[in-house]
């Protein structure tokens, strides 16, 4: 099987009726691309820098952050890198930032809502962004997004240190595309609002699901209600998906359900553009989608959004696909 999953290394992802979609890999260290490439991704859709900031016990200078993301940006050539700024909290502490404790982490003080807050954190990753630029093809994603006001106000502070940048003589690629991650029901729920504003989504499935279902993703006792096919989850996809395309913008996911081989279906049928996984998975997933048809996974997508329960949703699409 792994022999026949490896001869697309090197090709496109291309369903069987000749729709594209791209492959791209969930990384958290600039040492993970060997992977990445010996498995045929097509970029990073998720690029973790949390760990950065978790592998020393203080924040890392901006000059070790510029050769962590020149390095990537420069071992994936032209391929696109989708950079996500640090979302530390929730599960993630950071004990040298010293925050108070909270009751509910997941619901509380974390990711683009402490950087909004600790401006010189975020400042400095933008600035090692912005200066590795031009040694790729580089995007830039905020987590946790759950406003507009919020995605204006780190685009703004994004803008402020370009500016300075530029007039000390730094070189930055321009036109670099800044969106979100969509991981809030509001944010899916208000895609369209956001559309006009971000140049693409990338869903978050892993909290998209906790959120949604009021699950807490690391608890067994309510892992039950984790239910990535649940229609709700597969409705407020398509949400996300059809206003972005109305924008003329693109949609990701960089969830572990991305590579999930009961999703894939559903997601090409409802639109998904890249699908962002572990770097294992690509092959696999590849593989699947070159033997399906997209015309038929869009009827599909459509009569699974009408069904009651995650189980029945994953009944059928083991049917029609047979899984
Ligand atoms: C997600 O929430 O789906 C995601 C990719 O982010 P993380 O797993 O790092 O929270
Ligand atoms: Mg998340």
């Amino acid at each position: 099987q792994k022999a026949e999953w490896a001869k697309l290394v090197n090709e496109k992802t291309v369903t069987a009726d000749h729709h594209h979609v791209e492959l791209a890999a969930n990384i958290g260290n600039p040492e993970d691309l060997a992977e990445v490439i010996s498995n045929g991704g097509e970029g990073i859709g998720l690029y973790r820098t949390e760990f950065l900031y978790m592998s020393k016990d203080r924040l890392p200078t901006e000059d070790e952050q510029f050769e962590a993301y020149k390095s990537v940006l420069q071992g994936m050539g032209n391929k696109p890198v989708v950079v996500r700024t640090l979302d530390i909290g929730g599960d993630k502490e950071l004990p040298y930032l010293k925050l108070s404790k909270e009751l509910n982490p997941f619901l509380g003080f974390r990711a683009i809502r402490l950087c909004l807050e600790e401006k010189h954190i975020f400042r400095t990753q933008l600035r090692a962004l912005l200066r590795a630029s031009s040694f790729g093809n580089l995007k830039i994603m905020f987590p946790m997004v759950a406003t507009l006001d919020e995605f204006r106000q780190a685009t703004a502070i994004l803008k402020e240190e370009k500016h300075k940048l530029l007039e000390k003589g730094a070189v930055v690629a321009e036109g670099i595309e800044i969106g979100i991650m969509v991981e809030l029901p509001s944010t899916a729920i208000l895609a369209d609002q956001f559309a006009k504003e971000v140049d693409f989504f990338s869903i978050g499935t892993n909290d998209l699901i906790q959120y949604t279902m009021a699950a807490d993703r690391m608890n067994e006792r309510v892992s039950y209600l984790y239910q990535p096919y649940n229609p709700a989850i597969l409705r407020l996809v398509k949400i996300v998906i059809d206003a972005s395309h109305r924008e003329g913008k693109w949609t990701g996911m960089c969830g572990e359900m991305a590579g999930d081989e009961i999703a894939i279906p559903l997601l090409l049928g409802l639109g998904l553009d890249e699908f962002s996984m572990s770097a294992s998975a690509i092959l696999k997933a590849r593989t699947q989608i070159s033997q399906l048809k997209q015309s038929d996974m869009v009827e599909l997508a459509n009569e699974v959004l009408q069904l009651r329960t995650n189980e029945e949703v994953a009944r059928v699409v083991r049917a029609r696909c047979h899984l």
